[in-house]
């Protein structure tokens, strides 16, 4: 099947577009090499300033957990923590990084649906919150809390069954609304398997459950979509609080954040697309978070949870424009039907290729033609879906040499990085005038001193 060359206008972010000092990324790079990671902690901050004055405005107690998946960078962590949130771990190792970073155990929650017993061990004896994903949690969270000889609180994971994104392609929307039906995280809200484990808690007498949690998507830019499907997890802890006397009620992260464009297409379009068809991308939203949250605060008060405290998990709205990723071109490839630019940095160290997901590019270090033509741009891997743009409008005259900054690169790019082909880059820190390496680049040494029998064994969580 022929791929259909189209577009992809990266929605604009304006706030990020506009204030990152290029001459400094062009810098950087000149010093550190390509590919490379350059974290603003300037824009860190204000984003979480942002986020915890929206807080401040509701009507009641709130919390914040950061993600640690999203970004698990020790000096972007303890920037974060020094803002005061806690954290949200989905491993073992994620709570160690996150006790290590400042990230206060009272004020973290461990989350996920495979939490091994020492795991669970480690969260009772920190004092953080497990909130349920699995039925075997409950009787060794029981057992492990009465051998403590305490009570613990804890949380269940409630999922609402409902779609988070949208699309023209009704074969897309009928696509989302099965895999939201499937989603294997949680348990539906208002479901018998959901009643028969809120008993199971109840019945242990070290347990007493006092949050409800989700955590529906992520990218979720449709904030109308979002208010809809946290109704019936509002509603379904609005019940559990007449019962259990709750204390929060955690909504979650993915907040969506412009700059990102995912594609939102089913079977419809790729067929349309084989007959010749171009269909025109979907409009982006922009999430409004300080509204969304807003809006929950109210339900909140009318579902008779006025006294009860909303916790949210951002991750990806935290730290994605925080961060910015520079690469060189090191080919150009003019071929009969496509015109390719290739980087020195793809899958390894930018792992949404693969995906379809495009960020914002803009070409650094000199001048170029006003003219734009369309490019394919793709990583150096031996990949074939090593891509980051089958089509996107860049100057006409990008040449071997130049560099090229992806934007938005914040969530999900370093922790899931990999050495598949080529190594892992590093992280360079700017925080006004200063600037710092906090992450060196992978080295194939780094790579094989794992296959060492003489090499110190890991520590467990
Ligand atoms: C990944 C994750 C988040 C953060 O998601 P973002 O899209 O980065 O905001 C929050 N909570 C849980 C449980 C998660 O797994």
């Amino acid at each position: 099947m022929s791929r259909t060359a189209r577009t992809v206008q990266t929605a604009q972010d304006t706030r990020a577009a506009a204030e990152w000092d290029y001459d400094r990324l062009v810098d950087i790079a000149g010093r550190h090499g390509t590919p490379v990671h350059v974290l603003d902690a300037g824009r860190l901050d204000r984003a979480a300033r942002e986020l915890l004055a929206a807080l401040d405005s509701l009507s009641r107690p709130t919390r914040v957990y950061y993600s640690v998946k999203t970004n698990y960078l020790p000096y972007l962590c303890r920037r974060l923590a020094g803002h005061g949130m806690g954290a949200d771990v989905v491993s073992g190792y994620e709570l160690d990084a996150a006790l290590a970073a400042g990230f206060r155990p009272e004020a973290t929650v461990f989350n996920g649906p495979v939490k091994t017993e020492e795991e669970l061990a480690a969260a009772v004896r920190h004092g953080v919150r497990v909130n349920i994903d699995g039925e075997q949690e409950i009787e060794t969270l029981e057992r492990l809390a009465a051998a403590a000889g305490r009570t613990i609180e804890v949380g269940i994971r409630i999922s609402p069954g409902l779609p988070l994104s949208t699309s023209s392609d009704p074969s897309y929307r009928t696509l989302a609304e099965r895999a939201a039906r499937r989603n294997r995280f949680g348990w539906p809200a208002g479901s018998a398997q959901l009643a028969g484990l809120v008993e199971r808690i109840a019945a242990c007498p070290h347990l007493s459950l006092t949050a409800v949690h989700a955590h529906l998507s992520s990218q979720i830019v449709h904030q109308d979509l979002m208010a809809a499907a946290l109704e019936p997890i509002l509603r379904e802890a609005a019940a559990l609080h007449r019962t259990f006397g709750l204390r929060e009620v955690n909504i979650g992260g993915g907040f969506g954040v412009p700059g990102i464009r995912r594609p939102r297409t089913g079977p419809l379009t790729a067929l349309w697309g084989m007959q010749g068809g171009t269909p025109l991308p979907d409009e982006e939203p922009v999430m409004d978070v300080a509204g969304l949250l807003t809006g929950v605060d109210k339900r909140l008060g009318e579902l008779g949870l006025a006294d009860v405290a909303l916790a949210c998990e951002p991750g990806r709205w935290l730290v994605s424009d925080a961060m910015a990723l520079v690469t060189r071109v090191m080919s150009r490839k003019e071929l009969p039907d496509a015109r390719w630019l290739i980087l020195d940095g793809g899958n390894n160290v930018a792992p949404w290729t693969g995906s379809g997901e495009v960020h914002r590019m803009v070409p650094l270090g000199r001048s170029y033609a006003p003219a734009s033509a369309a490019w394919s741009v793709a990583g150096p891997l031996c990949y074939e879906n090593d891509i980051h743009a089958a089509s996107v409008e860049l100057p006409e005259d990008m040449r071997v040499g130049d560099l090229l900054c992806l934007h938005d690169t914040g969530a999900y790019s370093l922790g899931r990085s990999n050495n598949f082909i080529r190594t892992r880059a590093a992280v360079v820190a700017v925080d006004g005038d200063r600037e710092e390496l906090v992450w060196r680049a992978e080295t194939g040494a780094d790579v094989f001193r794992l296959a060492d029998p003489g090499a110190r064994p890991s520590e467990s969580p």
